[in-house]
């Protein structure tokens, strides 16, 4: 697994400034702050990793203490510092969703220069919807128009209905009278887009456009009602997607790896990571990639960072999911469960081979 360049399939890009200790922090996971009386993110199984196998990337003994780590990566400032852990990352290739817009980020190419890496869009449904002037009435025609340019050269779409609506959606395509109507609705609101026919609307476009659909499901910041993105609720959704044959991808899953897993089993087009998950669980991520691999074929697990602003979330992301992969097998062939050349085969399908397959690079980054 350490020979292997593995392939992140969700992430997204990089702040460039450079970070104090509160914006660091702020960056270093899913919550914004840990208030007043929480303490510091610092302590946290994240934040170990990133004391133990992060300080030595940037020339400090492991486990230095967090100012020494902040002051050492603002003496390298922010440049060296994303190059060097995108670096040691060790990708092939990182699959980028750009409709985070907060912020100016790295642009694609980049991130593809500081990692060495190639580096392919994957385009946000609801940002294209955003896109999209005009009538209610000539919405569902723009809208497929609009994708059909932004996909051009994306290799997947996404949608982050679970940030809006929540993952409780239909199962068939809406009428064009019932977008119409819905469009109407939204565009008068003057609100973002979370309505449940809208969402659909837009899934549905993208299946018709046959490239790989990514759905944020579980685990994500404060924005999301939890309860309303465990992937069971995508049931009906996936059962209907199924005879397309276009590939969906659940993303991070966690605490709903193992339904994922099961879906992922039960449906031949539905495939799954527990990117987010392996960086902020730290030296417990081989927990939970051994529950997802308790039912998912191999050949439907992925990687991905989900790695957003901070440079360390790429390499943790990697470093741990490595880490935690080299455990499980390794036990399995020393338990005579498998084979050398099984866990190898595992390895490379999880680490790399699956993208490469599902997204369609078999050609283009075959090496
Ligand atoms: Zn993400």
């Amino acid at each position: 697994v350490d020979a292997l360049l593995l392939i992140d399939h969700h992430c997204h890009s990089l702040v460039t400034r450079d970070l104090d200790r509160d914006s660091f922090e702020g960056l270093l996971n899913e919550g914004s702050t840990p208030g007043p009386l929480g303490g510091s993110y610092f302590d946290s199984l994240l934040g170990l990793a990133v004391r133990r196998w992060c300080a030595p990337v940037l020339d400090l003994p492991a486990h230095a203490p967090p100012e020494d780590y902040l002051d050492r990566r603002a003496g390298l400032g922010a440049a060296e510092v994303n190059r060097r852990f995108l670096r040691a990352a060790e990708l092939a290739a990182l699959y980028v969703d750009t409709g985070i817009t907060a912020e100016p980020l790295l642009d694609l190419q980049a991130l593809g220069a500081a990692a060495g890496a190639e580096t392919a869009e994957v385009v946000r449904l609801e940002q294209v919807a955003d896109e999209v002037d005009g009538t209610a009435a000539g919405f569902a025609q723009a809208f497929r128009e609009r994708l059909a340019v932004r996909a051009r050269n994306a290799i997947g779409v996404k949608s982050i209905a679970a940030y809006r609506h929540g993952l409780a959606l239909g199962a068939r395509p809406p009428s064009r009278v019932e977008v119409t109507a819905a469009a109407g609705r939204w565009m008068a609101s003057g609100t973002t887009l979370a309505d449940e026919t809208l969402h659909r609307f837009l899934i549905w476009s993208a299946v018709d456009l046959g490239l790989p659909i990514q759905f944020h499901v579980g685990y994500g910041d404060q924005d999301l009602d939890l309860d309303q993105v465990n992937p069971l609720l995508l049931t009906h959704l996936l059962r209907a997607i199924e005879p397309t044959g276009v590939p969906v991808m659940l993303l991070h899953n966690y605490p709903f790896h193992r339904e994922a897993a099961y879906l992922a089993q039960v449906f031949s087009n539905v495939f799954m990571d527990v990117g987010l998950a392996v960086h902020n669980t730290g030296r417990r991520a081989k927990n939970v990639l051994a529950e997802a691999m308790e039912l998912v074929p191999f050949g439907k697990l992925l990687f991905s960072s989900d790695a957003y602003g901070l440079a360390e979330l790429y390499y943790l992301g990697a470093l741990l999911f490595r880490r935690a992969l080299t455990e499980l097998l390794a036990e399995g062939v020393a338990d005579g469960d498998l084979t050398d050349a099984d866990a190898a085969r595992i390895a490379a399908l999880v680490g790399a081979g699956n993208a490469r397959r599902v997204y369609g690079r078999d050609a283009a980054t075959a090496r």
